[in-house]
């Protein structure tokens, strides 16, 4: 049985998904007890110049604008938290920046294929950024890295990475922007519906704002992502619940509910659906919190 098949199996047992689960900062010790939030209410994001290679035209453009315009119409209605466009970047970095300085790009290779073995960028973790390769796991299929305080857990960048790379198989997900028909296996094209850029960022932007993966498989922040989901681009009102009650207008962002985190997070512990996995950096900096949206496998 695959893992993905796992997955389904243990999350149908549940009585009831999680509305929401807010992605808890480490410490130098392991999880802390606060939550990765924005002290700051005016967050900028910024794509990549060079776009997607297989997308055509400016499509991928219009849908990272869309997948934000759905949160800025969620912040609308609860609070004073707004997404601003910034101007596009030309070779953005990643796990680096500001508030200002938030980027979304498109990784078109493998770092297996685009780094020399014997780069030093091999042993200190920066072939990413040096190459502009993809330096994840193979069946990820995008991916947001944090950058935060680890005495505060405020965010200071968030940074959002497409899977653009060939697998080690040779196989890669091609980033779509339509909305219909769904593509079929092993015949995707721009012209279906295969792994939609919109649906993507719209849960990667979860991330961004410090949301965490859920049980719900009809939640923008499941952990998993067939060929063809939009369902991720509406935002569910449990993934809204969870951002509305972080971010009230007016107000400072508000701290971790302890007792329904910790119940939440044995809850998925339990049932594997947790995909994070998380990496320290320089010692005196913030810890990268890098959270994981995978790709759903054929049986
Ligand atoms: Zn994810």
């Amino acid at each position: 049985m695959s893992r993905a098949g796992l997955l389904t199996l243990l999350v149908s047992g549940l009585a009831s998904a999680q509305p929401f689960l807010r992605t808890r900062a480490l410490s130098n010790t392991g999880e802390s007890n606060l939550c990765v939030t924005w002290g700051a209410r005016k967050v900028t994001y910024r794509m990549d110049a060079a776009g997607s290679a297989r997308t055509p035209v400016e499509a991928e453009f219009t849908a990272v604008d869309n997948a934000f315009a759905a949160w800025q119409n969620v912040a609308r209605g609860c609070s004073d938290f707004e997404f601003v466009r910034g101007p596009r970047i030309v070779d953005p970095k990643v796990g680096r920046g500001s508030q200002e300085d938030n980027v979304v790009t498109f990784r078109e290779e493998n770092c297996r294929d685009a780094v020399p073995l014997t780069d030093p960028c091999q042993s200190d973790g920066s072939c990413g950024n040096k190459f502009k390769c993809w330096e994840h796991g193979d069946s990820t299929i995008a991916l947001t890295t944090s950058t935060y305080s680890t005495r505060t857990g405020v965010v200071f960048d968030s940074d959002i990475e497409f899977n653009a790379g060939a697998s080690s198989d040779g196989a890669r997900f091609l980033f779509t922007t339509i909305s219909s028909p769904p593509c079929a296996e092993g015949m995707e094209t721009p012209f279906c519906t295969a792994y939609d850029i919109q649906n993507t960022a719209t849960h990667e932007i979860g991330h961004l704002v410090g949301l965490d993966h859920v049980t719900g498989t009809t939640s923008t922040m499941a952990p998993t992502a067939p060929l063809g989901d939009l369902m991720k681009r509406v935002i569910d009102p449990g993934t809204a619940s969870g951002f509305c009650g972080t971010y009230p207008r007016g107000k400072p962002p508000v701290p971790c509910d302890e007792l329904a985190q910790l119940k939440s997070r044995i809850t998925a512990r339990n049932t594997g659906t947790l995909g994070c996995s998380c990496d320290g950096v320089l010692a005196a900096a913030p810890w990268l919190a890098v959270l994981l949206l995978r790709r759903r496998r054929r049986g």
